[in-house]
């Protein structure tokens, strides 16, 4: 089956108009025609190989949502015609202890959506079935595709800290990522402070549900919430001032970051040991948990705030996304 998509052919390129042939479908394996595609940082650090990994051309997208066109003959979950999500992965081994064990995201042989393969910033997309989400009843299709990467990533460990309804919490990076966060901790009953770099997006984040945003930047301000926070999410890929953040926790409190620091994290020992504090990271959720989370998104009524490209306008989406400019996720439209 013949594949139109946009690829970059080398580092930092633009992307350009690109044909493949997907060859014959394997049994474990689903195709989907692609409806939507949102546009993630992680877009952008593998277009420009921040992270070394990058194999060229590289077709990017991997917040997917569309339909069902072919099925292998040994996949039981989705059948043709059903509408889907996929995200950042695209295959597991389904063996390992951590597919046996439902961390499908966790499993060493998985294969990522844009790492040596093809995404959806295409008409068409292939994927293994463990990761062709089925979409709830009555989900908005048009808006729900960051929610299969950006929004799974921070949902995540809001289960993994075992944050609760009384809890105050933090979230850095108020993007795609940091503002389904705040979205997502303000329906789970939390307070929700948003730190971001960004005085202009101040009264778009107090309408998302958060008390009060502090500018990630400033030491000085951090400090009017030392030992307030049970939890801080980073979303950012910048270097911050980690201890300052380490000092806003509260005893017992945990900082996570979702967000891909390109420079080691500076953290010093006794702002872990005083106070029992720890720091962790962690990569999307399981199908399993993103199934909940579209369910919950769903019954809530919790969306990104989407800008919508068509499709063939990805360059001009791109940039502005890297211009900062995006409010607060993109999402290519395909004809
Ligand atoms: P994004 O939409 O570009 O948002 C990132 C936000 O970081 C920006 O909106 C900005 O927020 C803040 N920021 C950027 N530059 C900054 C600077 N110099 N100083 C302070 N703040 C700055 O990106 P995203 O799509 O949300 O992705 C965020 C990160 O998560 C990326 O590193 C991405 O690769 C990573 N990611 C990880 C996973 C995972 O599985 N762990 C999954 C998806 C994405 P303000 O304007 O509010 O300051
Ligand atoms: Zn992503």
């Amino acid at each position: 089956m013949k594949v139109n998509g946009y690829a970059a052919t080398e580092q930092k390129a633009k992307l350009i108009p690109y044909s493949y042939d997907l060859g014959e479908i394997g049994s474990e394996e689903v195709d989907i025609k692609v409806s939507y595609c949102g546009i993630c940082h992680s877009d952008l650090s593998m277009i420009n190989n921040d992270w070394g990994m990058t194999q060229y051309p590289i077709v990017p997208g991997h917040e997917i949502i569309g339909e069902v066109i072919a099925i292998g003959n040994a996949v039981k979950n989705v059948s043709v015609g059903d509408k889907v999500g996929l995200g950042w992965m695209s295959a597991s081994c389904m063996s390992c202890e951590q597919c046996m064990d439902g961390e499908h995201h966790l499993c060493p042989q998985s294969e990522a959506t844009i790492v040596g393969r093809n995404g959806g910033f295409a008409d068409k997309v292939r994927g293994h079935w463990s990761w062709a989400i089925p979409l709830p009843e009555g989900i908005d299709m048009s808006k729900a595709g960051p929610l299969l990467c950006g929004g799974i990533t921070v949902f995540n460990p809001i289960i993994l800290a075992g944050v609760k309804p009384t809890d105050k919490v933090g979230v850095i990076g108020i993007g795609g990522l940091g503002h389904m966060a705040v979205k997502f901790l303000k329906h789970w009953g939390c307070e929700v402070i948003a730190f971001s770099s960004n005085p202009a997006k101040k009264k778009s984040i107090l309408n998302m549900g958060a008390s009060q945003v502090i500018d990630s930047t400033s030491t000085e301000e951090l400090e009017s919430i030392n030992g307030k926070l049970d939890f801080i999410l980073n979303t950012t890929n910048v270097s911050l001032d980690w201890n300052s953040y380490l000092t806003a926790l509260a005893p017992k409190g945990k900082f996570h970051t979702v967000g891909a620091v390109l420079e080691p994290m500076e953290i010093p020992a006794f702002s872990l040991i005083m106070g029992e504090k720890s720091v962790g990271g962690s990569p999307i959720g399981s199908p399993a948990l993103t199934k909940t989370m579209l369910d919950f998104c769903v019954r809530h009524n919790i969306y990104p705030d989407v800008e919508e490209f068509p499709m063939a306008k990805v360059n001009e989406a791109i940039e502005h996304l890297e211009n900062g400019k995006a409010r607060f996720r993109i999402v290519l439209k395909n004809k």
